[in-house]
């Protein structure tokens, strides 16, 4: 058993608020949402951070953004905006160590930083 919370979300091994998913990735609500819409993007497969990308396959990779943006049509914020958001490493205060985006939205989100 993985001790990574988002390889166990992936397995099924503890619960989360799907919203969607393929063969390659999964959306699920995010436990502490900071805006109406906060959905987190993980890949099935475990690399730990944006660092790690050429770890993932060229079609998982390919798949990202039309994923996401899907994510963001079927959660209702296409038009009204939202925010696409990998925290990559400490500086960035990534808390959980399994590559994810977050696809923020539903209100104004201010700037960027
Ligand atoms: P980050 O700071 O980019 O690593 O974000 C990690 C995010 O994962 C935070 O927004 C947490 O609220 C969220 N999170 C942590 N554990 C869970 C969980 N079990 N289910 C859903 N979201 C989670
Ligand atoms: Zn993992």
């Amino acid at each position: 058993m993985s001790d990574c919370i988002f390889c166990r979300i992936a397995a099924g091994e503890i619960p989360a608020e799907v919203v969607t998913d393929d063969e390659h990735f999964i959306a699920f609500h995010d436990l502490h949402p900071l805006a109406p819409v906060h959905v987190l993007v993980i890949p099935r497969e475990h690399v730990a951070s944006m660092a790690e990308l050429e770890r993932l396959p060229g079609e998982t990779v390919a798949g990202l953004l039309p994923f996401a943006a899907r994510v963001a049509r079927e959660s209702g914020v296409e038009n009204s905006g939202y925010r696409l958001v990998a925290n990559t490493g400490a500086d960035a205060g990534q808390e959980v160590s399994h590559l994810h985006w977050h696809v923020i939205g539903g209100r104004p989100l201010g700037g960027m930083v």
